[in-house]
């Protein structure tokens, strides 16, 4: 029992230092990006295999909506799997036991946007702005005990920017959120 603590409490001190430098680094503009053609259609469900033991936890499922071919993304695979890391975690943490998230990618004009969306209590419309600064947290009594540091979403936009995408949050208080992060395709040679 006292090693599973330790075990845990050294994950989350882990993960606190590994924020901190990467936030640092992104905020001095020393964060190499390493841009790879990724294919979103074998990329995501890897992705999304890594979070069936977190899901478990709560009775979660995912739903996906991710069609059999996309034109190919630019992107840093590990940098991009860190984002998709960040938005998976949020929404298990803020969906309701038994809830579903949906995960869902569509071609836009040169983009590809993916979606991540859970129906959770949601962000009030005047948080919203705010949820990409630095250990902004909505509710902070609630934040305490689900643990987060309020550094997830402050990277996020960081790395995405990086790497040339966008990423926003569309969410209605009481019925759910949905980040969509759009990323560039390819261009293709005419
Ligand atoms: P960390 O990511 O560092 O573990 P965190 O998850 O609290 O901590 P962020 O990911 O940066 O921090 O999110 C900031 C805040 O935005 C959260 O504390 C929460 O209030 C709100 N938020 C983020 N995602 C969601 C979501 N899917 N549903 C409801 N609120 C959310
Ligand atoms: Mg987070």
């Amino acid at each position: 029992r006292y090693l599973a603590t330790i075990v845990e409490e050294t994950g989350h001190i882990d993960r606190l230092v590994r924020d901190l430098l990467d936030l640092a680094q992104l905020e001095a503009g020393e964060l190499t990006i390493v841009k790879e053609k990724i294919n979103l259609t074998s990329f995501l469900p890897a992705e999304l295999a890594k979070y069936d033991y977190m899901l478990a936890t709560k009775q979660l499922t995912f739903r996906t909506e991710i069609p059999s071919s996309l034109p190919l993304v630019i992107a840093d695979p590990m940098r991009l799997s860190q984002v998709m890391a960040n938005l998976v975690s949020n929404a298990v943490r803020y969906s309701p036991d038994g809830g579903t998230i949906e995960v869902a990618a569509k071609t836009t004009p040169g983009k590809v946007t993916v979606t991540v969306s859970d129906n959770g209590p949601g962000i009030p419309l005047s948080d919203q702005p705010h949820i990409w600064d630095r250990f902004y947290r909505v509710d902070k009594s609630r934040s305490r005990q689900g643990g987060g540091t309020g550094l997830g979403l402050a990277i996020t936009k960081h790395l995405v920017q990086a790497m040339d995408g966008e990423i926003s949050v569309h969410s209605i208080s009481g019925e759910g959120s949905t980040f969509a992060l759009a990323l560039p395709v390819e261009q293709t040679k005419s």
